[in-house]
């Protein structure tokens, strides 16, 4: 079952549930270990696609940050921009009721 828009929180591949953003959030720190959905109880698994998708766009922010950081000037507004970015995540997430390898 896959319904989901474009740019939008994910929904849950076994009930069509869409899941809040705090639960999406929290998938960014189980590595596939998998979060229950709220609506049915289904385990869910980020799929390998949204965890590459995801970790794309996360790791360069990781390399720049602390180059901004010795520069000191833009320091700010680079740690305000990864925080953002973060916050984005869950809108990258896709769900699936299988477990899947992440390579
Ligand atoms: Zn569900």
């Amino acid at each position: 079952m896959v319904r989901r828009s474009m740019m939008g929180l994910p929904t849950c591949d076994s009930c069509g549930h869409q899941w809040s953003w705090k639960n999406a959030f929290k998938m960014n720190f189980r590595f596939g270990g998998g979060t229950r959905c709220n609506n049915c109880g289904e385990k869910q698994y980020m799929t390998t696609k949204s965890f590459w998708k995801t970790w794309m766009i996360l790791l360069p922010i990781f390399l720049i940050v602390p180059t901004f950081i010795a520069i000191e000037i833009a320091a700010f507004v680079v740690i305000l921009l990864a925080i953002g970015i973060l916050c984005a995540t869950p809108y990258f997430l896709e769900l699936s009721s299988e477990e899947k390898p992440m390579w």
